[in-house]
């Protein structure tokens, strides 16, 4: 049920970005840059196609406990206990995410939510690829309290899709819905890099937790958006792994056990006593903010949308296929949709190596997309799909020819790699 859920989600959410793209535009404002808004979308496929792995795990995990250790078998046919089960849901959340901002190791798999420097629909959904092996610890007590898994995974999936709206400049303020609810507004503190937003409004669904437990803030100035140690890069990968590379390194560096374990399990504000102890987090406003800004011309803008379009409708195909395919043939899709997320970034990046890998994602497509062509009942698509993704390519190929001219000369990395 809860793919249905995302798959039918994910055209409005798609719908829901294009329209509040062109009122930005109307009103001559620009807060969807296209390399940050297909950075964030990479996150979001990211994390549908891995999660179809990883949920499998963590689900699991929880239908054991219920199956298991359950004390209580909690009806599903009374209002009260879908009530119940909302709110506790929405609490338990609360303590997640608080966690997530104050716990280095679970910092490290919700990072990547926060790394956009702009804020928008399309921030939503960048989110990591890891999250869910923490968020799911912090869950399981509802499955020993009884509560069935099926009732779990719908209720937190709808708290998830809860939020997708929240992520807005667009809405300021609404009124008596702001005492109760998380809206736009408390949710822009909560992205906020200014000191006196940071580790502030955690909510869900219900801004009352931040009320409850000390952590409400109220928005006064526009927040400047990100996090203090700016990412600086639109590779998916990266983003979902550079702080794990940071913590790594501090447990490399920390001398001792005791300080080595607690690299993990420290603040991301405080490091272990010998590697400086408090760090000191700088006054970070809209105004002295350093974005993060590189463009790419408009030819290879074109070729990631194309090409990012083709891995979107890959994951809502791969969310809801109704036919049986081998294993590896799943597998296979899944890597080249990551694959194909960490090219975008790579072009993004004038990254050299793109034009190795690039072909090699290309042939890989073809040779994923004739199996069905062989298995004759789904040849139809699958003849579409090829035709589709062959067209797509050839800005690619003439480009290619072009690089790999022999009276061309490489000059590293500041030369004109794209579609100039
Ligand atoms: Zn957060
Ligand atoms: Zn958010």
């Amino acid at each position: 049920v809860e793919n249905w859920l995302i798959a039918a989600a994910i055209p409005i959410f798609m719908l829901a970005i294009a329209i509040e793209l062109l009122i930005n535009r109307s009103r001559g404002d620009t807060k969807y840059r296209f390399e940050d808004t297909v950075t964030n979308l990479s996150c979001g496929v990211g994390q549908q196609v891995t999660s179809l792995y990883l949920k499998v795990i963590l689900i699991g995990l929880y239908v054991w406990l219920y199956n298991h250790v359950r004390i209580y078998t909690i009806s599903i046919s009374s209002v009260l206990s879908w009530v119940v089960l909302v709110l506790a849901v929405d609490c338990l959340y609360y303590w997640f995410h608080r966690a997530s901002h104050r716990i280095n190791w679970i910092w490290a798999t919700h990072v990547v939510h926060h790394q956009s420097e702009e804020y928008n629909l399309s921030v939503a959904l960048r989110q990591s690829w890891l999250q869910g092996v923490a968020s799911i610890l912090f869950y399981l007590p509802l499955a020993i309290l009884g509560f069935s898994p099926k009732a779990f995974v719908l209720v937190s999936t709808l708290n998830t899709l809860y939020q997708f709206w929240i992520h807005t400049r667009s809405i300021k303020r609404l009124g008596m819905f702001e005492w109760v609810f998380n809206t736009p507004s408390h949710h822009r503190v909560h992205h906020g890099v200014n000191r006196k937003y940071l580790d502030k409004n955690y909510a869900g669904m219900l801004i009352i937790w931040d009320r409850l437990f000390g952590t409400f803030e109220p928005e006064t100035e526009e927040p400047a958006y990100g996090i203090v140690k700016p990412l600086r890069s639109y590779n998916p990968w990266w983003a979902n792994v550079h702080y794990w590379v940071d913590l790594w390194k501090m447990f490399v560096q920390a001398s001792g056990f005791i300080e080595k374990i607690s690299v993990w399990f420290l603040p991301p504000d405080r490091k272990p006593a010998s590697l400086g102890g408090q760090v000191v987090i700088p006054e970070i406003t809209r105004d002295s903010q350093e974005l993060y800004l590189p463009q790419s011309p408009q030819g290879a803008r074109a070729y990631a949308a194309v090409q990012g379009s083709l891995a979107i409708g890959s994951t809502l195909a791969l969310l809801v296929l109704p036919w049986k395919i081998p294993a590896w043939l799943h597998v296979g899709w899944v890597l080249w949709i990551l694959l194909t997320l960490a090219v975008l970034g790579a072009f993004f990046e004038r990254k050299p190596w793109v034009w190795w890998v690039e072909p090699i994602r290309v042939l890989a497509a073809l040779g994923l997309v004739s199996w069905p062509l062989l298995h004759h009942n789904h040849a139809w698509w699958a003849t579409g799909l090829i035709t589709l993704f062959a067209i797509s390519t050839i800005p690619l190929l003439a480009k290619m020819r072009q690089r790999w001219s022999p009276t061309r000369t490489l000059v590293g990395f500041h030369e004109p790699l794209f579609w100039t």
